[in-house]
């Protein structure tokens, strides 16, 4: 499996920015999921720097799946959710290069929203030939990232329970039982992964 996807490589903490290895796993956050996934079953696990500085390191060795009401993934289709606004559903972006990806302009002691990328930073890519990187709004998935799927008595974002489902079909996601609005588990054999809910 592909562990980079569940990074945030937009974000400026070092751990978000690339999976890292500690002690026979290798770890992958972008702040909103997170997973938690043996080094064997990962690929390129090889050039993976070692560290501990991941927050899901004492969160996962704290995991009791006892707390958590677990249900299976929904279904999910292809055309579900409205199309991600930022990478126009490609899930594919490249630097704005009207403002070098800044999304804003400093002049003098004012700085202007990029109207060019909608302050965003990045512009979207539709050519599959072209070189692009995962959009971080979406997750890469190209949906947006206020759309939602109720599991349970919990709400997730579309774009994280598709991007599960592609890399562990199998998984199962865990509502905390004493308030759905915290943080969610998720787990697939050998895998263990952190979910924040949204906003109804
Ligand atoms: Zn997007
Ligand atoms: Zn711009």
């Amino acid at each position: 499996m592909d562990i980079s996807r569940f990074c945030g490589m937009h974000l400026p903490q070092q751990y978000a920015r690339a999976p890292s290895r500690y002690e026979g796993f290798v770890y992958a956050t972008d702040g909103r999921i997170g997973v938690r996934a043996p080094v064997h079953t990962v690929s390129g696990a090889d050039s993976i720097e070692q560290g501990d500085r991941s927050p899901l390191i004492p969160l996962f060795e704290r995991f009791d799946a006892d707390r958590y009401d677990w249900h299976p993934l929904p279904p999910l289709t292809p055309t579900q959710g409205r199309r991600c606004g930022t990478c126009e559903g490609t899930g594919r972006v490249t630097p704005c290069t009207d403002c070098d990806g800044e999304g804003e302009f400093e002049h003098g002691a004012h700085t202007y929203g990029c109207k060019h990328c909608d302050e965003s930073g990045v512009l979207p890519v539709h050519d599959p030939q072209e070189s692009a990187r995962p959009c971080g709004e979406c997750a890469g998935s190209g949906v947006d990232s206020h759309t939602g799927v109720e599991v349970g008595a919990g709400f997730y974002a579309l774009r994280y329970l598709r991007l599960i489902a592609e890399e562990y079909p199998d998984a199962e996601i865990g509502v905390p039982y004493n308030d759905p609005g915290e943080m969610a588990m998720w787990r697939a054999p050998g895998v263990i992964g952190a979910l924040m809910p949204i906003r109804r």
